[in-house]
């Protein structure tokens, strides 16, 4: 686009400049209709490549039955997800009170960012996208999932109304339900939940929830850690990082790592739940097994 603009500039200018020596100018206008076509042409195919990569995230592994159609996908990390713009709209139309957030919680995972409300308040869809799933969920209650152009879904669970039906497209801001608290929920609140072909991402890796509504960067790159409940603690912000580089994911990687020294009394799943690493990852990194047995005094890389 920026090309084709200077070209236009440039021709322009030759066409003042020639026109100046006293040169043929009618010679040169034949060419400007050529270029305005070519312009026209150029922001056409644009468009066309922009409706055909949304449509790649529509078209796989479209599903309105089942809340996870990626479970046979394999995805590695890391990943990047790509936004239009810095905003999103709130999905409430209130203040937002962070009740609970990514983490390890109450001995099990949640893979969501609570947002109080009260029942029967309006939520709203936070970016662009289309309506993919629409249903009871056992620990959910009633959820709706919207699918957006990067590929990227948000959940939203708890709920007392549905507003949309399956296959819709939905803007940015717009109603498709109302805030309740169905499902396995103590009180009133919005579990809004990021997925990422069936990956959860730490919804704070992303948007930012206090005060503005803005996405972190256009460029998002999850690692591992930031789609693993382990890692964080439902009761305290995790120390964000906005990883919008390549560059940045690898010196991210390369920090520090924690040894720990195995005291009595330890076992692999209260060493990885105290320091919030999980466990397939110490046994990684420590080429041992989930039923070995550790010593008093063993190192073991966190
Ligand atoms: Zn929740």
């Amino acid at each position: 686009m920026k090309h084709l603009q200077r070209t236009i500039l440039v021709s322009l200018l030759i066409l003042t400049l020639q026109n100046g020596y006293g040169q043929d100018f009618s010679k040169n206008l034949i060419h400007l209709p050529n270029i305005i076509k070519k312009y026209k042409k150029q922001t056409a195919k644009i468009k066309k490549q922009k409706d055909s990569l949304s449509n790649i995230h529509f078209a796989n592994n479209w599903d309105t039955i089942h809340f996870n159609p990626y479970r046979n996908t394999k995805i590695s990390f890391p990943f990047e997800i790509n936004f239009l713009d810095k905003t999103y709209a709130s999905p409430i139309p209130r203040k937002h009170v962070v009740t609970s957030r990514y983490g390890w919680r109450r001995g099990r995972a949640h893979r969501a960012i609570d947002i109080d409300l009260i029942t029967g308040d309006d939520v709203y869809s936070v970016l662009d996208g289309k309506v993919r799933y629409v249903g009871y969920h056992p620990g959910h209650g009633k959820t709706i999932v919207v699918r957006h152009y990067n590929g990227l879904e948000t959940v939203y669970a708890h709920l007392s109304k549905y507003d949309v039906k399956v296959n819709t497209i939905v803007k940015k801001g717009e109603l498709i339900g109302k805030g309740g608290n169905t499902g396995r929920s103590r009180g009133s609140h919005l579990h809004l939940e990021m997925r990422y072909k069936g990956i959860d991402i730490n919804p704070e890796h992303i948007f930012n929830f206090k005060g503005k509504t803005t996405i972190r960067s256009k460029n998002i790159w999850v690692t591992e850690d930031w789609a693993t409940p382990y890692y964080h603690i439902s009761t305290r912000q995790s120390n964000l990082v906005t990883l919008d580089t390549f560059e940045k994911v690898t010196a991210y990687k390369k920090r520090k790592r924690k040894i720990y020294i195995v005291k009595s009394g330890d076992t692999l799943s209260g060493i990885a739940y105290k320091n919030h690493v999980p466990i397939r990852r110490i046994c990684k990194t420590n080429k041992i097994r989930r039923t070995s047995t550790l010593k008093i005094g063993q190192r073991l890389i966190l």
